[in-house]
């Protein structure tokens, strides 16, 4: 595999966060493994145009840590559910990626050797330099925070130039545009305004983590094919969250 980015690709080495709800297809829980698979293409056809890839799963499809501490169970127990809930579905996309023929890491901020690799940052710097994806697993470690944290702070670390967030939309709206029809799309927004305004991009602290080191949060529709490979060569319909 050649180590040069295609001249046609925008970023060279980006995040991709997807909710864990987005694998489970129109099941409503689990995972759906020809969703699981679809996605796996749209990796694929940005990873065939060079770019190193990070990618962070949510587990929302299979456990949340809020929703177990609903009904009584203690909240940092129902959190580690919430992070090992993330690490099978990094599994499934290694599964589905490797499938395709692309080389994959699943790496967990929890150790567990016998299923993947632990978390050690220049290890994943190296594999990213070798064209591998890094499915980066069990959120940030620790209890009471989010996916979406886990991804922006793997993007910093990893020196990602953006962060993709694959949504079921193409963007950021002033309100839902399922529910009203003349909802407005953001080209551009700052930070503070979706914190401000609670435009629900993501959490407060990955906004504010993004923020605080000027990492672009690019939301798009993970629904439209060759959506993600689009907006890598420039085209497509999307929000930048930005400074
Ligand atoms: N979680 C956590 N720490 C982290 C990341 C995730 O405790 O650093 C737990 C938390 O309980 C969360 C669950 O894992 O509810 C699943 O992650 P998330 O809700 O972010 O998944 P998504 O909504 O993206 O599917």
């Amino acid at each position: 595999m050649s180590t040069e980015t295609h001249p046609a690709a925008k970023y060279k080495r980006v995040l991709l966060k997807i909710s864990g709800e987005a694998l489970m297809g129109d099941q409503g829980y689990g995972l759906h493994p020809p969703t699981v698979s679809r996605i796996a293409q749209e990796v694929k056809s940005v990873h065939d145009l060079g770019v190193e890839i990070c990618m962070v799963i949510g587990g929302g499809n299979i456990f949340r840590g809020l929703a177990g501490s609903a009904q009584g169970m203690e909240r940092t127990t129902a959190d580690y559910m919430g992070m090992l809930a993330t690490v099978m579905n990094a599994l499934a996309m290694q599964s589905a990626l490797e499938g395709l023929g692309v080389f994959t890491r699943v790496i967990s901020a929890i150790p567990m050797d016998q299923v993947c690799e632990p978390y050690i940052r220049r290890r994943a710097v190296r594999h990213l330099e070798k064209k591998r994806v890094c499915i980066f697993a069990a959120g940030t470690g620790n209890p009471y925070f989010t996916t979406d944290t886990a991804a922006t702070l793997r993007a910093n670390e990893m020196s990602c130039e953006a962060i993709f967030k694959g949504t079921k939309v193409d963007g950021v709206y002033d309100k839902d545009p399922k529910k009203f029809d003349d909802a407005k799309r953001y080209d551009t927004v700052s930070y503070d305004e979706v914190l401000q305004k609670n435009l629900g991009v993501m959490d407060a602290s990955a906004i504010a983590l993004a923020r605080d080191n000027n990492k672009p949060i690019i939301v798009f529709s993970l629904d439209e094919p060759g959506g993600f490979r689009g907006i890598l060569a420039g085209e497509g319909t999307y929000t930048k969250v930005q400074g």
